[in-house]
């Protein structure tokens, strides 16, 4: 066995398509003739407690990771090598391989947020002990920082700001060609098993026959997830007319769950939206699928520039409101007991399949903050807990956005469900498919059931406070006493792009 080998340590980077990690490491390989190691390990701190209690990564996510690592296993087999498996930390697993295996270069994705980036640290410092050659790579948005016409540093705090300037000069770097082979892995490897949910704590989710996709995890599904929606069924093309739908598969790409785990390179999708818009049509849906990608990426490098703010209570802004932390009520959102059925309806949503649409979250989100006043690191706790897609730069980003501290807050603006309701679940079909006790209400009467007289209460069969809740907070007084509150703690002074 040489004393060249290289090792690919998989992160969140779950495939073999444009994947930079392998391509160099395959290159490599075929300079010196070394073999190349693919590893991933499960790390138990994914799977403890957020600091309020909740699973770190709850079954939903879980599984579709076991589902991503075993497909990209396979992958990795139908390429002659394979994945091996360890259970541990990786700065605890990795120093070890690398000393049995005769390994003297690691490759791997690097990450943005401080629980990524202490294992790397960790990790790397004992690597150069060991006189290893570290490669790591950026890997997971459209843009790479040396595509930006400025430093992370001057990253603008407007999301347009960014998208006008870096699409000024909007040139990609072609995707990386996956190797059409590499070394089998020696005989002696136990490559080790892929852990099920119940070695990781976990129980197995009630299937639901209401969840808006059957979400199954990996880049063969990912890519199949494409196929489907850009090429077999065309819907890209009304794309931006039909994203905020709320119930049905095709209303938006539905893509969250394989770009957070790396099973689907944003690279890639780029490529097939240009191959869509030469050998199909290029209209505005096509350009809105890149524009959304952008958010995606323009909160990645909100996460580079700002830190571990985003995580803190006082958010990007820096603007210490006093949150409350109300148990009882938080629990009246999480259980979709609120009284307005459009929160209620994305939140058994979430809570049934682990997904929700974007308009819902937007609902839901700025309902917690802005109508209960409820802390909202409560409500980002529990979507990295419960979510699919879950994605820190993200999920933080965007609720430091909603709760109206993020870096671009723009004074406090909150969402009428009322209006909300009307306007995106106009006939309440979204709302009856996840609250049957509404189901025999016209669609009238569906989004304000609290305004039911007592003859319809009977002709619909729903006992308000008994079948269906009476609402916990009357909508405009609770957005009213919280915007004063905003108002106190507000200076306008960062809101400049
Ligand atoms: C409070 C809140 C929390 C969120 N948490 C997450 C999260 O943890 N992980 C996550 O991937 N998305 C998160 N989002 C963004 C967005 O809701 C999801 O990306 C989207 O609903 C996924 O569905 P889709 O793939 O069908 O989206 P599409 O409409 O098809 O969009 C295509 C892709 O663009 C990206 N995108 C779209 N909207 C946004 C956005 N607002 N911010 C960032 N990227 C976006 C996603 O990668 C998405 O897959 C959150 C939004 C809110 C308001």
């Amino acid at each position: 066995m040489t004393n060249q080998n290289i090792l690919v340590w998989f992160r969140n980077d779950l495939r073999i398509h444009d994947c930079e990690t392998l391509y160099r490491a395959f290159q490599q390989a075929q300079q010196t003739g070394a073999n190349v190691f693919p590893i991933y390990c499960f790390d138990p701190r994914h799977f403890g407690e957020t600091s309020f209690g909740f699973p770190k990564t709850g079954a939903f996510r879980s599984q579709f990771l076991i589902e991503s690592v075993g497909n990209l296993r396979a992958n990795l087999r139908s390429l002659n090598s394979d994945l091996i498996i360890r259970i541990g930390k990786p700065e605890d697993v990795l120093p070890e391989f690398i000393q049995q295996w005769g390994i003297s270069s690691i490759y791997y994705h690097t990450e943005i947020t401080s629980e990524e980036t202490t294992v790397e640290t960790k990790l790397s410092k004992i690597l150069k002990k060991q006189n290893i050659a570290i490669h790591s790579f950026w890997g997971s948005t459209l843009l790479h920082p040396e595509d930006l016409p400025f430093a992370i540093a001057n990253l603008p705090e407007l999301f347009t700001n960014f998208r006008k300037q870096v699409e000024l000069d909007f040139t990609l770097l072609p995707i990386f060609p996956t190797p059409n082979s590499l070394n089998p892995l020696p005989d002696n490897l136990d490559v080790g098993d892929i852990p099920n949910l119940a070695h990781l704590g976990l129980s197995e989710p009630q299937p639901c026959d209401r969840a808006v996709l059957k979400f199954c995890g990996g880049e063969s599904a990912a890519i199949k997830r494409l196929e489907h929606y850009f090429w077999q069924s065309d819907r890209l093309q009304v794309y931006k007319q039909t994203r905020n739908g709320m119930l049905n598969a095709d209303d938006s790409s539905k893509f969250s769950p394989w770009l957070a785990l790396g099973c689907l390179s944003p690279r890639y999708i780029y490529a097939q939206v240009k191959q869509y818009e030469s050998d199909r049509l290029a209209n505005d849906s096509t350009y809105w699928l890149i524009f959304e990608l952008l958010w995606r990426d323009y909160f990645r490098f909100v996460a580079a520039k700002h830190g571990n703010k985003l995580f803190h209570r006082a958010g990007l802004r820096g603007m210490d409101l006093p949150w409350r932390q109300d148990w009882e009520r938080f629990a009246l959102w999480q259980t979709g007991q609120t009284g307005f059925p459009l929160v209620d309806a994305n939140m058994r949503e979430l809570s049934a399949t682990g997904f929700m649409s974007n308009r819902g979250r937007q609902n839901v989100a700025s309902f917690l903050t802005k109508n209960l006043g409820i802390d909202w690191r409560m409500g980002a706790e529990w979507f990295e807990s419960i979510l699919i897609d879950y994605d820190p730069c993200s999920n933080w980003g965007n609720w430091n956005y909603t709760a109206g501290i993020g870096n671009d807050a723009r004074g406090f603006r909150f969402f009428n469900i009322h209006k909300q309701s009307q306007d995106y679940d106009p006939h309440g079909e979204y709302v009856k498919h996840w609250l049957p006790e509404l189901a025999a209400l016209p669609a009238n009467k569906v989004h304000q059931p609290w305004k039911l007289l007592p003859i319809e209460q009977k002709r619909f069969q729903v006992r308000l406070g008994v079948d269906y809740p009476n609402p916990v907070v009357d909508l405009f007084a609770s957005a009213k006493a919280n915007e004063q509150i905003y108002i106190a703690n507000y200076d306008g002074s960062q809101s400049k792009g």
